[in-house]
């Protein structure tokens, strides 16, 4: 089975190459790419990191740039990397929002283009804001599924009362036509998440982030036995496993350790579900990359 990852960075921001030898990798493309081919990996979704703001004012669609240097029509990635363009909604305001949008709407038409992603805690921004709206618009109008990093953050002045998977509920009911993404399903939260993509038809969760660093499969596995029991009892509780997609947050995490710990987490009858055919669904523009 060729898998998909649904949840990567493909960028140099934020202390990314440090991440990544700690994880026992190296932060570029053509290492990323060896690394697919050696366990099997299709393709991915990398999430759109750095900086969205431009002296302009506007928000910038944050996108991804190991490649290469920034270039404005593509952006040297990879065929098979598709991206989220990634919201710093603290700076969107009422001023810049019309030019913002139309930046955004300009990224959805590049088919390597798959997504919106937001980062409420970071941002310090709820998702209901209505600032936010015109872009939950252009999702549903480009078919589109918008991610949301929920739960924990990796930096302390981030606030997770903005992150809380809780806050993806309203959201939700009030755009039925899009498909929200429920990123590191709200961990530590997971209960909340869980009832949030039950109660949502429209809601998904990616099993991206869940552990970091580089370590061996089978001490997490016994150490770390009571927290994959629980994301196991709530998965199953759901009951629905067109609702999870495999993600690994590389270049934060080990590929190959995560892989062995995710794959013995999922049941194996929903292994083709999980690991490849729900990006292929909620993330639909990757079919005609992939074609
Ligand atoms: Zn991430």
């Amino acid at each position: 089975m060729k898998i998909i990852d649904a949840h990567l960075h493909f960028s140099k921001f934020d202390g990314f190459d440090e991440r990544a030898r700690e994880a026992g990798h190296i932060n570029s493309a053509e290492h990323l790419l060896a690394e697919f081919d050696r366990l099997g990996i299709e393709a991915a979704v990398a999430m759109g990191a750095g900086r969205g703001g431009s002296p302009e004012g506007e928000c910038l669609p944050m996108t991804v740039n190991l490649a290469g240097p920034f270039d404005p029509v593509r952006y040297g990635q990879p065929r098979r990397i598709a991206y989220c363009a990634g919201v710093e909604s603290d700076v969107l305001n009422k001023a810049n929002q019309k030019r913002s949008v139309a930046l955004f709407e300009e990224r959805l038409r590049d088919p390597h283009c798959v997504g919106i992603k937001m980062y409420p805690g970071y941002n310090r921004r709820y998702l209901n804001d209505p600032l936010h709206y015109p872009l939950y618009e252009l999702a549903e109008h480009y078919d589109v599924p918008v991610a949301i990093h929920t739960g924990d953050t990796a930096t302390a002045n981030a606030l997770v009362k903005y992150s809380h998977p809780l806050t993806v509920d309203e959201v939700a009911v009030n755009f039925p036509r899009v498909r929200f993404v429920m990123a590191h399903y709200g961990n530590p939260w997971v209960i909340d998440a869980t009832e949030v993509a039950a109660k949502n038809p429209n809601v998904f969760i990616d099993l991206s982030g869940l552990a970091v660093g580089n370590f061996d499969p089978e001490w997490f596995w016994n150490d770390y036995s009571g927290y994959l029991q629980h994301l196991k009892t709530w998965m199953n509780y759901l009951s629905d496993y067109g609702k999870f997609m495999y993600g690994t947050d590389w270049p934060l995490v080990n590929l190959e350790a995560y892989l062995t710990v995710l794959r013995r987490l999922v049941p194996e009858k929903a292994h083709n579900l999980v690991f490849r055919e729900n990006a292929l669904r909620i993330y639909s523009k990757l079919n005609a990359l992939l074609a």
